[in-house]
């Protein structure tokens, strides 16, 4: 989960790293009303900063300075709304402006490749840091840091020289990276990025942005992250899905699908979107894993999510018996369908069912006599593909 600047500006302060002072407006008025207070606190300049999930803000109009509340109003009233990179912005970071001597580039992230962390630090800062590498790879230092010795001052002290940082800003900057890295770890994030780490003219190394993604795999010991997520943005199916513990990823296309194991869900994404191309191009309208045990009710669930996107014109339920043998399937497709009347969510739109492997010719015998009108069978996955997408066309 990437978190909004504010947000990894806040979190930033709680563990002592120097950020400015700011807070958060939806409204221009309340812009103003905020750039009041950080005057009235002594700082009449300052800077209006978009809110979106995304870089590059500053490059599009969404980061403004302000000399007076006034200008702050003016300033937020012309970036809310404005669609940065295909986001909207909703609200703004009204923030006490800094007085820039120099902008650095400093990000601990998770090294997959190598199987360990690493640390990026750079004298040339503010811009993209793939354009600095690309340009001047000498200024752009890459330092491993063992999982098991984290960071001390010492190392961050060696991680600002590596990244050539003048002298002056040496001792700023270790104390702020040996906080990021207490960030990092106590977290659980896998990226922690401050771009710029700036020196300011008076001498002082402050964050000036910040980027921060945390591994949701942590949630079950980070109680606190919960609230770091923007509900408003998440899409409404994928929120209920999660809500009952489904892996559901919401897709445009027209063909639901519900498989068990996230590989053969992968695989039957691909094979339906080729098999579409034939069909007027019909996509899968979804990636939906119901895992290996699934039991009627998570089929029923899995359904409902599926069915609930009225993009959907046909479901391909795509199942390889395993753990869970073809007829305990079947009949939990049965009793989907079942439930779902009853809820009062009539099955109404064609269904392909493709069941194999383990008493895969029970769960077959199983569907074909329980005689849903809406449900077709198909031996082979390429075949029930096919037909998936043959129907959405129809359907659509
Ligand atoms: P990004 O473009 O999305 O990465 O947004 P940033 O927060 O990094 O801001 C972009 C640029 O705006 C920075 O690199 C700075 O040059 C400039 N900027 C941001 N805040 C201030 C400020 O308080 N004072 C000054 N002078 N410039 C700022
Ligand atoms: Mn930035």
């Amino acid at each position: 989960m990437d978190l909004f600047e504010h947000q990894a500006k806040e979190l930033f302060a709680e563990y002592g790293v120097p950020v400015p002072a700011g807070k958060i407006a939806k409204t221009p008025e309340e812009a103003r009303a905020i750039a009041e207070e950080l005057a009235a606190a002594g700082t009449s300049r300052v800077v209006v900063k978009a809110q979106v999930k995304a870089g590059g803000r500053g490059k599009a109009g969404g980061v403004k300075l302000a000399d007076s509340p006034a200008d702050a109003e003016d300033k937020a009233r012309q970036i809310l709304g404005m669609d940065i990179k295909g986001h909207t912005v909703h609200k703004v970071l009204v923030e006490e402006a800094s007085a820039i001597a120099q902008e650095y580039y400093f990000s601990f992230l998770l090294d997959r490749a190598n199987r360990t962390f690493l640390s990026i630090c750079s004298v040339e800062g503010g811009m993209e840091i793939e354009e600095v590498a690309a340009t001047k790879p000498d200024a752009v230092a890459q330092i491993p840091i063992a999982a098991l010795d984290g960071v001390d001052r010492a190392k961050a002290r060696e991680i600002a020289t590596a990244g050539r940082l003048p002298q002056e800003a040496i001792e700023g900057a270790a104390e702020l990276i040996e906080r990021l890295w207490a960030v990092f770890v106590d977290e659980d994030a896998t990226l922690v990025e401050v771009n710029p780490l700036i020196l300011t003219k008076d001498g002082q190394v402050k964050a000036l942005d910040g980027k921060v993604t945390l591994d949701e795999n942590a949630a079950f010991r980070q109680a606190e992250h919960e609230a770091l997520e923007d509900s408003a943005a998440a899409d409404p199916l994928e929120a209920k899905a999660k809500a009952k513990d489904l892996n559901y990823v919401k897709l445009d296309g027209s063909v639901g699908i519900i498989g068990n194991g996230a590989g053969l869900v992968m695989s039957t994404l691909d094979v339906v979107a080729y098999a579409g191309e034939q069909f007027g191009g019909q996509k899968p309208a979804n990636f939906l894993d119901i895992g290996g045990g699934a039991s009627a009710e998570v089929m029923a669930n899995g359904m409902e999510i599926v069915l609930g996107d009225p993009a959907v014109k046909s479901v391909f339920i795509n199942v390889f018996g395993g753990i869970t043998s073809g007829d305990a399937v079947a009949n939990g497709i049965v009793q989907a369908v079942k439930l779902l009347g009853e809820r009062g969510e009539t099955v109404d739109r064609p269904i392909v069912v493709r069941l194999d492997g383990n008493n895969a010719e029970e769960g077959r015998r199983i569907l074909n006599e329980a005689g849903i009108s809406v449900l077709e069978q198909v031996d082979t996955m390429d075949e029930a593909a096919r037909r998936a997408a043959e129907l959405a066309s129809a359907g659509v």
